[in-house]
């Protein structure tokens, strides 16, 4: 599987950090050439230095139409084409229901679901040149499939998300271009510390699997989708959560 993205120009959206670097990692190990986009540059070039194997970072920030298409003009012209999108970039600020605003809201949307939106439209022109042209969303189990309080906002962008993708890749195919989604569970990301220890160990304790995942789990399932050999694979989505969606029950829980 590796080998199929060996030269392939992958770029990564929200790639400076968490789920984002973890998926650049493990593509540019398996060869790629990874770009890696974010609004702070300098955090990008670091994720890059970190990486290695030829990654590097660039400006792009996937609410402005303009940004993403300067962005990945950049890519091609460095790198010749791009062959896949990791739609990844996200946020999820908490709000309740009764207290959200409408620019709470908006801007939870703006990013995560106009975001991919913008992105995949952006990058179509180059992946329509490529013989292997991929779209891997990051959505979640927030919305597709579980709830959680303060995330109303953000468990419908990632459920947005799904429903986008079930009609865009229909109209993508004729180009030979797939388009998948990856619903991660709880992973660690610097993201995620930033909702305090508590709420780490209740959802690890929750897990079949008793960890929270890591940002290469969710790098190896989007490799798979972008893979030569995921070719008759698209509109599809793969739960990486360590079984959390499973147990009925707490007490279905050893
Ligand atoms: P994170 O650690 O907070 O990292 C977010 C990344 O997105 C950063 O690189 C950030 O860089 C970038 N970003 C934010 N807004 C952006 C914008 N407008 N344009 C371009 N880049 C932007 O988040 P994470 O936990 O890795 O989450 C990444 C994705 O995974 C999100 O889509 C999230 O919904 C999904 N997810 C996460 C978890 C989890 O447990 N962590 C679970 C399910 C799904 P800049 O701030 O420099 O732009």
């Amino acid at each position: 599987m590796s080998a199929s993205l060996k030269g392939r120009v992958v770029v990564v959206t929200g790639g400076s950090k968490g789920i984002g670097r973890g998926i650049a990692k493990v593509f540019a190990e398996a060869g790629a050439i990874v770009a890696i986009m974010a609004r702070h540059a300098d955090d990008a070039d670091a994720a890059a230095r970190t990486i290695g194997y030829g990654a590097y970072g660039i400006f792009g920030d996937v609410t402005v139409h303009q940004s993403l298409i300067a962005a990945f003009a950049e890519v091609a012209e460095r790198s010749g084409g791009i062959d896949v999108l990791c739609a990844n970039a996200g946020i999820f600020p908490q709000a309740r229901l009764e207290d959200m605003t409408e620019t709470q809201w908006d801007t939870v949307s703006n990013t995560n679901l106009k975001g991919t939106f913008m992105s995949v439209q952006a990058a179509l022109p180059y992946l329509k040149q490529s013989d292997q042209g991929r779209v891997v969303l990051t959505s979640s189990i927030t919305g597709p499939v579980t709830g959680y309080p303060g995330w109303a906002h953000y468990a419908a962008t990632k459920a947005g998300q799904l429903g986008f993708m079930r009609t865009a890749c229909i109209e993508l195919a004729k180009y030979g271009i797939t388009m998948n989604a990856v619903l991660p569970g709880n992973i660690i990301t610097e993201g995620l510390a930033g909702m305090g220890e508590d709420y780490q160990r209740t959802m690890a304790a929750s897990v079949p699997l008793k960890r929270l995942g890591t940002v290469e789990d969710i790098g190896y399932a989007a490799l798979y989708f972008a893979s030569k050999e995921a070719a008759y694979v698209t509109g599809q989505t793969i739960i990486v959560d360590g079984g959390q969606i499973l147990p009925e029950t707490l007490e279905a829980l050893d």
